[in-house]
């Protein structure tokens, strides 16, 4: 198959191409799309044959459900039902932006959507792209991320052509996604409610709305699409959490020990740690205190690890606050859940 590109400026809609864009959609077909979190590879979620397509070209297992994307927070209705009044105060806060809702699934979405679960998972964008699309194919979009299954989501076209060339029909191509992590995912049907993924809604802002949420600890059983190793480069991830003035030296002793056992790697870490490195392979992801800017880099640095072909990434970590329990979570699961080496 060959994989067409579209760019289009989110600031500056082309109507013409996203109509081929739609079009593409109504056909069944596969398009890539910027949202404002990640890049979203969306097919019509009302489409049962368009929706194995996408567990087909990222290579997905069929028990990891989708979520469904919206352009009009009213069509929540058509997709979910027993729909509480807590939803609502949540959508009239976060929406359009990045934060899903699962609740019960209404019959117009096919099992296939949902990995066979009576609930379904949805959100409203805030890209002017994505909403377009959406408004466009008339239809609501089923739309995980762009990327392979278990790699680093694409925060720019060339990230989901580097993956999904030859796989889907369309990309288009609206430049770097903002938030660069995907949503925070909050489960509406258990009690209490539940965040399943930190992302892009920081949990201190969703609690000022609803302060019972807790965050989902995964002990023996994942939730619906949790893995323990996901999000991941082909380098081995190495995550350091140790805290404080510590946390440099302990970086430095496990560089100096890959690099006696003959390993090439690489150091992620934030702006004012850079320089403390020395000649070592060394990526920043911004500066500590701008966790958002953080976030937004996070996918890319590791990718660009990956092309530079190294072995072993060492990973500092960041604080929890913000959106960097969203950077830990992925951070986290690219390390294959290795808390602490
Ligand atoms: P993504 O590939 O980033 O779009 O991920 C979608 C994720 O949303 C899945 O991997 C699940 O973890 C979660 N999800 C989607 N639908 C449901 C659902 N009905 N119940 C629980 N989690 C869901
Ligand atoms: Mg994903």
């Amino acid at each position: 198959m060959k994989t067409e590109i579209l760019e289009i400026d989110p600031s500056k809609i082309d109507k013409l191409k996203i109509k081929k864009a739609a079009r593409v959609i109504k056909n069944g077909g596969l398009v890539a799309f910027p949202t404002e979190t990640v890049y979203g590879l969306g097919a019509d979620a009302l489409n049962p044959s368009a929706g194995v397509k996408i567990f087909e070209a990222k290579n997905r297992p069929l028990d990891d459900p989708l979520i469904v994307h919206i352009a009009e927070k009213n069509d929540l209705f058509k997709i979910a039902k027993e729909i509480h009044k807590i939803a609502l105060d949540l959508t009239a806060e976060f929406w359009p932006g990045p934060l899903t809702l699962v609740l019960k699934k209404s019959e117009i979405i096919p099992d296939i959507i949902t990995g066979g679960l009576n609930t379904v998972a949805v959100r409203m964008p805030s890209n002017p792209v994505a909403l377009s699309l959406i408004k466009e194919a008339r239809t609501p979009l089923a739309a995980p991320s762009a990327n392979l299954f278990g790699r680093p989501s694409p925060t720019t076209a060339q990230h989901v052509l580097a993956d999904l060339t030859g796989k889907i029909d369309l990309i288009i191509d609206g430049g770097r996604t903002n938030i660069g992590v995907e949503s925070t995912i909050v489960d509406l049907t258990r009690q209490p409610f539940c965040v399943l993924r930190p992302g892009g809604v920081s949990l201190e802002k969703l609690r000022a709305i609803i302060p019972q949420v807790e965050l989902f600890q995964p002990k023996d059983v994942l939730a619906p699409g949790m893995y323990p190793r996901h999000y991941a480069p082909r380098a081995r991830v190495i995550l350091v959490q140790t805290n404080g003035k510590a946390r440099v030296g302990k970086v430095r002793k496990l560089a100096a020990e890959l690099e006696s056992q003959g390993y090439s790697f690489g150091i992620l870490t934030t702006e004012e740690n850079r320089s403390k490195y020395g000649d070592y392979n060394v990526e920043s992801l911004g500066p500590g205190a701008d966790l958002a800017a953080c976030a937004a880099n996070l996918f890319s640095v590791l990718r660009d690890f990956d092309r530079q072909d190294v072995d072993v990434i060492i990973a500092e970590g960041v604080k929890e606050e913000g959106l960097g329990l969203a950077i830990m979570d992925r951070l986290r699961k690219a390390a294959g859940m290795v808390k602490e080496e």
